[in-house]
């Protein structure tokens, strides 16, 4: 039997997997979509953890196709993970995608054949294909970090992570549950758990900064109005820094008076909590504005907290908004209850676990179950994982030996024709997801329209343009507290150096960047026709040779 043949390999059955393959067909593009659970949904299929909920607003995180948008209706302001799942599945019944989909089928290898200017694609379930494109839907925060713990096998209780947390009932009720990891998913199921489990301990290293994520319901007229102007609105969102309809700044905190400062934070919070990152312009520049907004919101965790030993436990000591803020409402007053214990293993480190639960240097603790929430290998785990190598052999780690070197986070040269969705160099996750996604998929998409019109068959970014992208990531990153604390989006290279994975420059400013880029012809790209490719194969694999320009007028 032959090997099937396809325009483009999608790779992720999530949000941007699913509208991937959507706008592919649209464009009359033959595509076969790889997604290795057995049901659609990406992240919000995996991440199955009690608590789960998108901490976005619905009504932005959203495909903002009218025909979808007019068609759902989310129940909360904030969707829980299984209204998101049958979200998912429902937009991929109403794409008509899942035939185009293989599903429990991961990538296990991708090989850049040069002289076919093409993918050879291998898959778990011995699946091979070639396609011409390959596009990464793999999401940035797919890939869930290797817990280190010693003796983790000799625990005899349940042993569970958020990540990949299971599809079948998990009974908590009148357990003795340990939580270990207190960023936005540990803080989720805590929430939950506390109010289930008989026990909770939380298992907190460092302290986080999280704030209620406000109203649960969205308001009907507001939704109303979204519904009946949802292309206006896509438009303003692509240009908001974070893809959201969110508050407006107020100004720089020194444009304030001391007393007007603390009347603007304490309104802020009152209308919307996590709106107080954003009330003052230079909260994540300037030490003395993050000071300022760090304290007030350290004084509304001791507000929240009944224990006063415990609330300075929970107090972060970082400058707020340097790692991802956290939105879980109740959250501080789940301290407040009966059955639920702080452990601070940032000054009683854990030491193994035992059969009965957690050991640390001065105390032992057991436990029924362990719930592990140690976040993800993000940005780059996926792509490890996903093993795609150009001619030489290289991957892309090879050719990321000092952090992410992209054009426009889309492409990296000597990777032909590998789109990354959502990757680093691009807002990522800095901004609304599900937007982000939306965006690139449509940039893509017409990126591989216009190789079809022009007949053009191999494209990469020039080695100038990524270099220039690169530096203007570098740059607008350097003015950011965030940059110097460590976190899952700051990458620390062995000589130190350290580099901020997603663009900081905001969605607006990047879009206005994409969409010169596609008013110019792709300027910044470099492309080959067919004939290229066979009169000097080798040439188009690496991005270091000077092959004509295909012309792009
Ligand atoms: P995370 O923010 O990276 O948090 C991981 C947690 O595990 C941290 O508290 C970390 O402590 C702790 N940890 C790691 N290794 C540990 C160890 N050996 N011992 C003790 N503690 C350890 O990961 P996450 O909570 O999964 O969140 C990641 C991102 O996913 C979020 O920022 C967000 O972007 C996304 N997310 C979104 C939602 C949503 O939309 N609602 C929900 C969940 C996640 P240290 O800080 O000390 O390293």
């Amino acid at each position: 039997m032959g090997i099937d043949h396809y325009d483009a390999v999608v790779v992720g059955g999530g949000m941007g997997g699913i509208y991937g393959v959507h706008q592919l067909r649209e464009a009359g593009f033959s595509v076969l979509g790889l997604e290795g659970a057995p049901e659609f949904g990406g992240v919000w299929y995996h991440n199955c953890y009690p608590g789960a909920r998108v901490d976005f607003a619905s009504t932005d995180y959203s495909f903002l196709d009218p025909e979808i948008y007019r068609e759902w209706r989310w129940s909360e302001r904030y969707a829980t993970q299984p209204e998101l799942l049958r979200y998912l599945n429902f937009v991929a019944d109403r794409y008509d995608v899942r035939r185009h989909f293989r599903l429990n089928t991961w990538l296990t290898g991708a090989r850049w054949n040069p002289a076919r200017a093409l993918y050879e694609i291998t898959t778990s379930t011995g699946l091979e294909v070639t396609a011409r494109f390959l596009v990464m839907a793999t999401g940035q925060l797919s890939h869930s970090k290797t817990p280190r713990f010693e003796g983790l096998d000799d625990f005899a209780g349940e042993l569970y992570s958020t990540s990949h947390w299971p599809h079948h009932p998990v009974e908590l009720t009148g357990k003795r549950v340990a939580v270990i990891g207190t960023g936005s998913s540990g803080v989720q199921a805590i929430v939950a758990v506390a109010k289930v489990a008989e026990h909770l301990l939380v298992v907190q290293r460092t302290p986080n900064w999280s704030v209620p994520a406000g109203h649960p319901d969205a308001d009907p007229s507001y939704v109303q109005s979204r519904i009946e102007h949802v292309e206006e609105w896509k438009a303003r969102l692509l240009m908001h820094p974070f893809g959201v309809d969110g508050l407006p700044p107020a100004g720089l905190a020194a444009d304030f008076s001391p007393e007007e400062q603390q009347r603007l934070m304490a309104q802020r919070w009152d209308e919307y909590a996590p709106g107080v990152m954003g009330l003052f312009t230079d909260t994540g520049r300037s030490p003395e504005t993050n000071q300022l907004v760090s304290d007030f919101v350290r004084s509304k965790i001791r507000e929240m907290v009944d224990d006063p030993v415990v609330a300075e436990k929970l107090c972060p000591r970082y400058p707020i908004g340097t790692k991802r803020l956290i939105m879980a409402t109740g959250y501080y007053e789940t301290f407040n209850r009966d059955n639920v214990t702080l452990v601070d293993v940032g000054a009683d480190p854990i030491v193994k676990f035992t059969e009965h639960g957690i050991q640390t240097e001065s105390a032992q603790y057991d436990v029924d179950v362990i719930i592990l929430a140690l976040g993800f290998d993000a940005f780059t785990g996926a792509l490890d994982s996903a093993n795609i190598q150009n001619a030489d052999g290289e991957r892309h780690a090879d050719l990321w030996s000092h952090g992410p070197n992209t054009f426009l986070g889309l492409m990296t040269a000597g990777l032909p024709n590998l789109f990354l969705l959502t990757g680093a160099g691009s807002p990522a996750t800095l901004s609304n997801m599900c937007l982000m996604n939306t965006f690139h998929v449509d940039f893509v998409v017409d990126l591989m329209a216009h190789m079809r019109d022009h007949e053009l068959a191999v494209v990469e970014p020039t080695k100038e343009a990524q270099a220039e992208w690169t530096q203007h990531c570098a740059d607008v990153a350097s003015q950011l507290l965030r940059l110097h604390v460590d976190n899952y989006m700051v990458r620390v290279n062995e000589d130190g150096s350290r580099v901020f994975m997603p663009y900081a420059g905001g969605l607006g400013a990047y879009v206005e960047r994409c969409n010169e880029v596609i008013e110019t012809g792709y300027n910044g790209f470099v492309m080959y026709t067919p004939s290229d490719v066979e009169s000097q194969p080798t040439a188009a694999l690496a991005g270091s040779s000077p092959l004509t320009t295909a012309s792009q007028d």
